[in-house]
């Protein structure tokens, strides 16, 4: 029996070739091998008759070989091999091209079972090149739930299964095992070795649920196990203790009144910050919640008690918006505000970086360039980091590093709904921003298709006429796109045909990633001052951008968008006085797409919309990257395993409340399982 950490290339019947490939998968050791869980399964497990066969379907058909199967040759070149199958019922078709050697595979009188799609026409079923095995052989890949694995050049699902199956094989029952026996009862979990097989080489759905049950849970266990100890770790670290809270001079000078949302999560802050250990706390709001005043509070607060700030905005259009907002709340106050952006001349920066070494700097908003090697800040008290989806995990660490233990502040406005927020936050504390500035209006919006471009197109310059201003957005420049990015709107040659034929007595602006920050700037500032009408851009004025006088927001290709996408754009208007719109064009006509946008038009909650776009398309891409804090799950999915990651948590609450250091006999698994994701998380989570 092989030990879990030996080397795949050891493992018997694998060998060095496919050890290379399965290396390119990250899998290097026998247990990286049998916990490469599929990514999915082929339900191959039905066995038609050919005279129920349905054209269309994917099936299994068991058959036998009626002719000897012919090689010959279509007109444009490619070979194809013909045979007739035939089964108690009718006669079936079966065809492959460009694979000759199934020739001498399939032998005239003997059984297969093929799978594949049925083609052909009523009453003449056909299958195009199916996958095929001998009736009475083993067989692995028709008749039974096949899973499919992600793949790498060199290796093909049969070899990648295979591979697994040599490695459950080397395990014995040695199979790797955290949980402790109590746990495994208690939840009534399957045995180790039943999910590892099951999970791979499901013998029915019923016992496939069981394994990823098992699986799942696990991993949850684990994970709230380590994060446990993190939390413990952390909240002995000492941080600066800001006594004076009070931050009245600040609250008068505003130009508002605060909501009652905004005064308890400042609140919530101060009280945070006045205490040794250091803050780590999320403000989850929605666009136009007010983020950017908490922050601010924040900063007067840090300032007050003698310590720099540092603000980190995802792109150079916010950083230097934050800036300008935060020196006019600020300054007045005494807070010497810096920005810092990788945009700045040489001798501008070299200035910003000498007052934050001074501590001439008390707040400093910028960003990535916050967390470049050559910044020295002289007493960093307080971290904030803005639209915390944009920025990785990595980053926030780093900046966080660049004092001793300062307070952090991080600001979403994505949102994850509530319950699940708690849960995967649960080391960092929450502060909700659920209440509006007064006076806001719904943004009323419309899902429209091509028919109705005419109209939209008089609606753009009634606005106008209004002297008010539209942003057009389009999907990214130059974006590649497996379908073809020609159908994409490319944002430049949209901007041409505006400016020389729809629109030519308008003033149309255009702003793109692909152009350098001084530009883009350029054209942002002159849009802010009215200068221009239309503001055509691509994402790039997602997150952040304030332009109260824009009151139409319309969005091309609006399909291609995820729908908490589309609510931050939106959110780019209706935050003036005057009432606003959003017009989403359905660039692909689809229905399904259709049913997407029309769930924008009927809420204007982002909390209901994330719930809604999670529904719809699924967690993969709503949690597609690590942007959380967290490690990433081989198996366990945080938007849709939410129940059994409460179950996860109680129980290892009960374990840890009676082995708090797991030294138990019965926990050392465990225990090392927590210690190897640490490790391999080090740095990365919250
Ligand atoms: P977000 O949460 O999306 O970052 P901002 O901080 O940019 O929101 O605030 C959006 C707008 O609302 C800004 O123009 C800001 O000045 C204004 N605002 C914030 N708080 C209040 C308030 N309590 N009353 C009125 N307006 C406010
Ligand atoms: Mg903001």
């Amino acid at each position: 029996m092989a030990e879990l950490s030996t080397d795949v290339r050891f493992i018997k019947g694998i060998g060095e070739q496919r050890a290379t490939a399965l290396n390119k998968l990250g899998i290097i050791s026998l247990f990286d091998l049998v916990t490469n869980f599929p990514r999915t399964y082929d339900d191959r497990s039905v066995i038609k008759h050919i005279s129920d066969l349905v054209i269309g379907e994917t099936v299994c058909v068991s058959a036998t070989v009626a002719t000897q199967p012919t090689l010959s040759r279509t007109r444009n070149g490619k070979q194809v091999v013909k045979l007739r199958a035939i089964d108690e019922t009718d006669t079936l078709h079966v065809t492959f091209f460009n694979q000759t050697y199934v020739k001498n595979q399939l032998h005239p009188g003997e059984s297969y079972v093929f799978y594949g799609r049925i083609g052909g026409k009523l009453g003449m079923p056909e299958m195009i090149n199916p996958i095929f095995e001998a009736e009475n052989g083993t067989r692995n890949r028709t008749g039974k739930i096949v899973p499919i694995y992600r793949l790498t050049a060199g290796l093909s699902q049969n070899l990648l299964s295979s591979s697994v199956r040599q490695g459950l094989a080397a395990c014995g029952d040695q199979l790797p095992d955290p949980l402790p026996e109590s746990v495994q009862q208690k939840y009534e979990l399957a045995q180790s070795r039943f999910a590892y097989e099951n999970v791979h080489f499901p013998k029915d759905y019923e016992a496939l649920e069981l394994a990823r049950r098992r699986l799942i849970f696990e991993e949850l266990f684990v994970l709230s196990c380590a994060l446990d100890r993190f939390r413990r770790e952390k909240s002995v670290k000492a941080g600066f203790l800001f006594a004076n809270t009070d931050i009245s001079a600040f609250t008068e000078r505003l130009p508002f009144k605060l909501t009652g949302a905004q005064s308890r999560a400042i609140e919530e802050i101060l009280s945070d910050m006045a205490k040794p250990s250091p803050m780590s706390r999320l403000i989850q709001g929605d666009v136009g919640s007010g983020k950017t005043a908490v922050a601010a509070a924040s900063i007067y607060a840090a300032f007050k008690n003698g310590y720099q700030s540092a603000f980190m905005a995802p792109t150079e259009i916010l950083a230097e918006q934050h800036f300008s907002t935060l020196t006019a709340f600020l300054e007045p106050l005494g807070v010497r505000c810096v920005l810092l952006t990788g945009g700045l001349k040489a001798s501008e920066k070299k200035k910003a970086l000498s007052f934050i070494a001074s501590g001439e700097a008390d707040a400093i908003i910028g960003t990535h360039a916050l967390i470049s090697g050559d910044v020295e800040y002289s007493r960093l008290g307080l971290v904030v980091a803005d639209e915390q989806h944009r920025f990785g995990v990595q980053q926030r660490a780093a900046l966080s590093e660049k004092g001793t233990s300062p307070h952090v502040l991080v600001m979403s406005a994505t949102p994850i709904p509530r319950t699940l927020a708690l849960i995967l936050y649960g080391d960092l504390d929450v502060s909700v921003l659920d209440e509006l500035p007064p006076g806001r209006q719904k943004v009323d919006t419309y899902a429209v298709g091509e028919d109705m471009r005419p109209r939209i197109n008089a609606f753009i310059r009634k606005q106008i006429e209004e002297r008010h201003q539209v942003f057009i957005v389009c999907p990214a420049v130059e974006e590649k796109n497996e379908e073809g990015s020609d159908e994409l709107k490319n944002v430049k040659e949209y901007a041409k045909e505006l400016r020389e034929r729809v629109f030519p007595d308008l003033r149309i602006g255009l702003v793109h990633g692909k152009l350098n920050s001084k530009s883009k700037n350029e054209v942002m500032s002159e849009f802010a001052s009215r200068n221009l009408d239309i503001l055509v851009a691509t994402t790039v004025i997602e997150v952040g951008v304030d332009v109260p006088n824009a009151t139409l927001m319309v969005v091309e290709n609006a399909d291609r968008f995820g729908l908490s996408q589309l609510h931050q754009l939106r959110g780019r208007v209706g935050r003036g006085k005057d009432k606003a719109y959003c017009v989403l064009f359905n660039g692909s006509g689809g229905e399904k797409a259709a049913e997407r946008l029309n769930a924008m038009t009927k809420t204007n909650d982002g909390f209901k919309i994330a719930e809604e776009d999670l529904r719809m398309r699924g967690p993969g891409d709503f949690f597609g990257s690590r942007q959380h804090g967290l490690p990433e799950m081989h198996i366990a999915n945080f938007a849709t395993d939410v129940s059994l990651l409460k179950t996860a948590q109680t129980a290892a609450n009960e374990v840890l409340s009676s082995d708090p250091e797991l030294r138990r006999p019965e926990n050392k698994t465990l225990r090392a399982y927590v210690d190897r994701l640490i490790e391999k998380n080090a740095g990365t989570m919250n």
